[in-house]
């Protein structure tokens, strides 16, 4: 069954590194579908400036050509604080026992998996596919990571084909080049009034100048 994969992110802007990320890993793993689901009240972070509303508009615009591309707003309308583990369990129980999905996030992130909520139980619920640079393998980074963490990876990693015939349970690695482009380049460039074009859709930068967000107040 073709996995339905899953990419949570402040999305604070969206940007072309999100949309890469999201098409290559479509194509490299074989998604029939990707969710973006961007955060409500991110545990993580202080309260972006944006609203989690506009930040939703923002993904809308950004993947409304990519039929395989899904708005998902169950954390943006989430009143409490939501927990990918909580995401998890809920997009389970509509989709089913076996259903492959897989947690889509770029290396950086995975390094980090060991601080999320509840974060080793993700693994019963999804896979987690990782893009990483291309000659610049999470093996070569993952002896820097909490032992905890380096133990999962090495025990649940798993190659591409994997993910079509389980459920969940595995870590993959996907080479995917990396685009040297962050949300919070966009937000410094928009407060310096220093030119965006080019690094995300350009409806997504008119809805950034239509409603002045990132504009020092
Ligand atoms: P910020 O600069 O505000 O921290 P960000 O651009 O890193 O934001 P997030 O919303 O935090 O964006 O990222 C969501 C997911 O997208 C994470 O898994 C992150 O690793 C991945 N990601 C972000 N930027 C890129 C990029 N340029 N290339 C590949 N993956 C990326």
């Amino acid at each position: 069954m073709k996995p339905i994969g899953i990419l949570g992110g402040t999305f604070d802007p969206i940007h072309y590194g999100h949309l890469r990320l999201a098409e290559e890993m479509r194509e490299l793993a074989g998604l029939q579908q990707i969710r973006f689901i961007p955060a409500g009240n991110p545990p993580h972070r202080e309260m972006p400036q944006v609203t989690a509303s506009q930040r939703s508009a923002m993904v809308r615009l950004a993947i409304a050509d990519q039929p395989a591309f899904v708005l998902d707003e169950r954390e943006v309308k989430c009143n409490k604080k939501c927990f990918t583990i909580n995401t998890l369990i809920e997009l389970r129980d509509e989709l089913g026992d076996t259903q492959p999905l897989c947690l889509l996030m770029g290396g950086d992130a995975f390094l980090q998996l060991h601080t999320w909520h509840q974060w080793e139980q993700l693994l019963d619920l999804a896979h987690i596919v990782v893009g990483y640079r291309p000659g610049y393998t999470l093996e070569e980074r993952i002896h820097s990571a909490p032992a905890k963490l380096r133990e999962h990876y090495l025990q649940r990693l798993c190659a591409v084909d994997y993910l079509s015939r389980h459920a969940a349970g595995g870590i993959a690695e996907l080479a995917i080049p990396k685009l040297e482009i962050s949300a919070t380049m966009i937000r410094n460039r928009v407060a310096e009034n220093r030119t965006i074009r080019y690094l995300l859709p350009v409806t997504v930068a008119n809805y950034i100048y239509q409603h002045h967000l990132y504009t020092p107040c």
